[in-house]
This record gives structure tokens, sequence and C-alpha cells, in this order.
């Protein structure tokens, strides 16, 4: 029963990751997510079905248009498979409940907003609003600490950005990235905020100095800091508790 369940949440997560494809592509220019329907950027044609299949789809059209022979961009399939192996990962950690649905919902917005983070340098609004509404409800669900996590990963993302206006005289944080801080905390808890926190931090590191390092970037280069917190919050939604219960039980020898 389990498998049939676990087949049934990993396609919906390729089926929301094909319509967070049609988000990243539509919310920064502005235009409606429903209409027109799905068809290609290069020359208008409308998808047919076979043609809207997430995946599989695009391993039939060898990744081409099949009425213009454009080239369909490998952030499609990717998209899909990452959405369609978070849902099963989280289905496989949660379980069936009210918790799962809050938490697929969740992680779609942090694919959301990672990639439009990469693409354009920006966290849209909306984005962060539909996040407020899903860190409310588990606030009304679990408790203030919900609320307490939202302000501590304010404040904190807050003091850092004024930390380092005042030292290096640049944009250390955006307000993007901010409100983004905000709304995994509020969904989080502070707990869990703490930990995502400390890992957004830890796998910037990993993944800027060695760049740095290698000169491939530079110090006054702007990095998209939004793509490190989320996932940062996904493997904190995943692992967060056992990672606490380890830090805490090198204290409790
Ligand atoms: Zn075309």
């Amino acid at each position: 029963m389990d498998n049939i369940i676990a087949t049934f949440v990993t396609a919906f997560g390729l089926a929301i990751g094909s319509f967070l494809n049609v988000c990243v592509y539509r919310i920064p220019k502005g235009m409606s997510i429903s209409h027109p329907r799905s068809h290609c950027p290069q020359c208008h044609h409308y998808l047919s079905f076979w043609e809207n299949i997430p995946v599989i789809s695009f391993l039939i059209l060898k990744g081409q248009c099949r009425e213009c022979g454009g080239k369909i961009s490998f952030q499609y399939p990717l998209v899909e498979l990452m959405t369609g192996v978070l849902f099963w990962a989280a289905f496989t950690v949660m379980g069936l409940n009210l918790y799962l649905l809050l938490s697929v919902l969740f992680i779609s917005l942090l694919i959301l907003i990672s990639i439009v983070d990469i693409k354009i340098m920006l966290i849209p609004n909306s984005a962060i609003y539909f996040g407020v509404i899903l860190g409310l409800i588990l606030m009304a669900l679990e408790g203030v600490s919900h609320l307490q996590g939202g302000a501590m990963m304010l404040f904190l993302f807050l003091g850092i950005r004024i930390m380092g206006q005042a030292l290096f005289h640049q944009e250390a944080m955006g307000m993007g990235d901010l409100k983004l801080a905000g709304i995994i905390g509020l969904f989080l808890g502070w707990k869990l905020g703490m930990v995502a926190a400390f890992l957004s931090f830890f796998l910037a590191a990993i993944f800027i100095l060695p760049l740095l390092g290698l000169g491939k970037i530079t110090v006054k280069q702007q990095v998209p800091f939004g793509p490190f917190l989320t996932s940062a919050a996904i493997i904190t939604l995943f692992w967060g508790q056992a990672i606490l219960d380890q830090y805490w039980s090198l204290f409790n020898r």
C-alpha cells in the first residue's frame, strides 16, 4: 500500500515540478500562471498532452520542440525530477498526513524561489506571501515557536546585513534573503530555524570559498544567497531534528 501511495506522491511531485517550470518562466515576466496554456516560447506552438508529460516528454522529444526544433532547456526535466524526488523523500520521512501536505507545498515554494533567485537575483514577493500563509497555518496548529522562529531569522539576517554594510560597505544580504529567512523560520520554528541558518552559512562557505580560492569569483561579486537558504531549509525539514539530537548528545555524555 505504501508503495502505491509513494508512487502517487512522486507522480504528483513531477506534475508540480512541471507547474513550477511554468511559474519560473512567467512570474518574473509578470505573466499569468494559468493563461495561456503551455506553449513553446520560441514558436508559440501549444503543447499537446503528450508533449507535456514531466521528464518523459523531454526524453521522447530529445530536448527539442516538435514544431520548430528549438532547444528545450535542461532546467525543465531537472526541476521536474528534483520535485518528484523531494516529494517522494518527504513522504518516506513524514508519512501521509497534513504535515506532509504543508511540507511539499513549502518545498515547491523553495524550489521556485531558488531558481528565480539564480536566474534574476530576485525573490518575488508573491512567493514570500505564500510562505507566510503556510507558516501561519503551522503556527495555528503547533504554536508560537513558529512566530519566534520567523522573528529570530529576520533579526539574525538583518544583523548580518547591517554588519556587512558597516564592514564591507556592500550589500551582504539582500532584502529578499531577509524575507526568505523569515518565512523559513516561521515554517520551521525557532529550534529548526537555527539549524537551517547554520546549515545555510555552512553550505555557502563550502561552495563559495573554493571558488574564491580558485579565482572564479571575487569578494565584490554578488552571489545569490537564496539557494543556500532554501537547500538548508529542505535538509532541515528532513533531518533537522536528527541533527539537533546529535548536537545535544555531544554535551550530554
Ligand atoms: Zn517551438
